[in-house]
């Protein structure tokens, strides 16, 4: 392809997690000449500690306080520990704000190759066009510039690639994929998913999750030690590290940048194009430019549209790709914070200390406002439930002596169901440039606006009730059911802010997520979704970064950017 550019790259693509991994391998191995601007260190199977105990660890991964003190935010997650902390962001030297009174947790913020998907839970699920078409079907905000249709042939090469273990249950709403074998369930589990189903026509399956039951491409079956989000150096699951980035980097075509953090896209305002990308040396505090015949974004939602709205022109003056002035609008991410647990029988299990895990648990399916079913009373749309059994020994035990110890083994079994549920796409809830506040880097910091409204709160309300109801079916004693408030939003599964539309007085991206104002600039993160659906959305952002790749190298070779 002729590089319009003159340029030593084709693609700029930045951010190497789920998206920017993606990208690099599909358009390096068509033979691009591409460069990976990654603000985070490289990663290596060296830093990975899932077999390490917490009794070799400096502070016993006791230490709170200690991660407390530079990630305030990241630590409230407990994947940022003291095995992973300097994985993640510091909260003190790349902040963000809020109004005092919308508290957002803006967690998974990782630095390191990988993105998110060194830490992340792995839940795969496919979306359906009851999602991507919510809105004819209900009324509510706008339908998705594609269909079931045109991401199916995508998901399928994305999941084969990945490695997801899941079952087949040939729902509408939730379409089977290309399953690898999968991981069984425990006797709990089955018993969960026998009387839901008997009782409520529920579907309770396995976590579709992208975790490995067989060997391929060099990397190992998963064998249960656990603690995926320490790594993995089976590499079992997916994690962009060890999977999509090696293999771009592999054809010869890709250049890994690391500790490069993006400022701004350059334009060239003459002809209306991307011409590179502004970014500092996070090392050496340089600035530094790098030119290429397209801009690819895939920093995660708030830090791409953060990258446009820190480049705005005199043509785009309030943020770039913006004359639209839906960017930074629309921010959804999940809400979590309904669900129950109960106890539930041991079936002759015992507990053990550092006998085998398994990394996934149950997904019950969504069952509200669905066809054929009476609209919930006082919401739109729906969730799912993560969760699964554990068996533990009895803590709280009694007593002391050979007493204590006995009951000390006796079986505690609990069931935990937590809801995620979709969060509506709203104007209001959004983020901008804060004028006051700069990284240590002179950047300038976002202000997250979100709130939750009616509609959440009536849906996490029915999350608690439902998740009560189901585990009482299957014969919980002791059910304790939650239903918090959610904000400050659980934010891990965050969406919008630069959506993709047919129209471009309302959307900022089309269908491929181009932006409609400039041809060779894209955003292939979740930054485009129109709509928040309650499945994880990891690995529709991958389907639809890989899909709108193919669609940029057929422009490309048409000539057309
Ligand atoms: C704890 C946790 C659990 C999760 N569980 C699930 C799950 O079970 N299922 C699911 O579907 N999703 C899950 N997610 C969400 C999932 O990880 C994300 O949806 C996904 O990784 C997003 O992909 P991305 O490419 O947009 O961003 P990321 O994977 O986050 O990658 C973005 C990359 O861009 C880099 N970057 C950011 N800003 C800049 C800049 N200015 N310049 C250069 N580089 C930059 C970052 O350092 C990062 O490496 C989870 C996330 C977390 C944190
Ligand atoms: S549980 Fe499986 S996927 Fe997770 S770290 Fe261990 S081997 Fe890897």
């Amino acid at each position: 392809m002729q590089n319009k550019n003159k340029s030593e790259y084709d693609a700029i693509v930045v951010g190497s997690g789920a998206s920017g991994g993606w990208a690099c391998k599909r358009l390096a191995e068509a033979g691009l000449k591409v460069a990976l601007l990654e603000a985070g260190k490289p990663q290596s199977d060296a830093n990975f500690s899932e077999h390490k105990p917490g009794f070799e660890l400096k502070y016993r991964n006791r230490a709170t306080e200690m991660m407390r003190k530079t990630r305030p935010v990241q630590s409230v997650f407990e994947v940022c520990n003291e095995y992973t902390a300097d994985w993640f962001v510091n909260d003190l030297e790349e902040p963000y704000t809020t109004p005092k009174d919308q508290p957002f947790l803006w967690m998974g913020r990782v630095r390191m190759t990988g993105g998110r998907t060194n830490v992340w839970g792995r839940v795969s699920l496919r979306f359906s066009d009851w999602d991507l078409k919510a809105a004819s079907h209900d009324g509510f905000g706008e339908d998705w510039p594609v269909s079931y249709k045109d991401l199916e042939p995508y998901y399928d090469l994305v999941e084969k690639y990945v490695g997801v273990t899941g079952m087949a249950e040939g729902l509408e709403h939730l379409p089977d994929g290309q399953f690898q074998p999968a991981m069984p369930l425990t006797c709990q589990e089955i018993l969960v998913r026998n009387r839901v189903k008997e009782k409520f026509g529920r579907t309770v399956t396995l976590a579709r999750s992208a975790n490995m039951t067989r060997p391929q491409n060099g990397r190992g079956p998963c064998h249960y030690c656990g603690p995926c989000e320490r790594g993995c150096v089976t590499h079992s699951y997916f994690n962009s590290a060890f999977t999509t980035v090696p293999d771009a980097i592999r054809t010869g075509n890709c250049t890994l940048i690391s500790n490069a953090m993006a400022h701004k896209v350059l334009m060239d305002e003459k002809t209306n194009r991307a011409k590179g990308v502004l970014y500092v040396d996070r090392n050496t505090r340089e600035t530094k430019e790098i030119h290429a015949r397209v801009v690819i974004l895939c920093a995660q939602t708030q830090e791409s549209t953060r990258i446009l709205l820190n480049s705005g022109t005199a043509a785009y003056p309030n943020g770039l790709a913006n004359s639209s002035g839906v960017l930074g609008h629309y921010l959804m991410a999940h809400v979590r914070s309904g669900g129950a647990n109960g106890d539930v029988p041991a079936f002759g299990e015992k507990p053990s200390m550092g006998g085998p895990v398994k990394p996934v648990g149950i997904y019950v399916a969504r069952f509200r406002n669905l066809k054929g079913d009476a609209p919930a009373k006082n919401f739109l749309r729906g969730f799912g439930y993560e969760g699964g059994s554990n068996v533990d020994f009895n803590w709280s035990a009694p007593g002391f002596g050979e007493a204590y110890k006995k009951a000390l083994r006796e079986p505690r079994v609990d069931f935990d169901m937590t809801g995620f549920g979709e969060v509506l796409p709203r104007w209001e809830n959004r983020v901008e440039i804060d004028p006051e506040v700069k990284d240590i880097f002179g950047i300038p910091v976002l202000k997250i606006y979100m709130k939750d409204s009616e509609n959440e709160r009536a849906m996490i309300k029915d999350m608690g009730d439902s998740a009560g109801e189901m585990l009482e079916a299957a014969g919980a004693k002791n059910i304790r059911v939650y239903a918090h408030p959610s904000a400050p939003r659980w934010a891990l599964h965050e969406a919008g802010t630069a959506r993709m539309g047919v129209d471009p007085k309302k959307s900022v991206l089309n269908q491929f997520q181009q932006t409609h104002d400039v041809k060779n600039l894209f955003v292939m993160d979740a930054s485009g979704f129109a709509s928040n659906p309650c499945q994880n959305p990891t690995l529709t952002i991958m389907t639809l970064c890989v899909r709108s790749c193919d669609y940029l190298m057929g422009e490309m070779k048409r000539g057309e950017i």
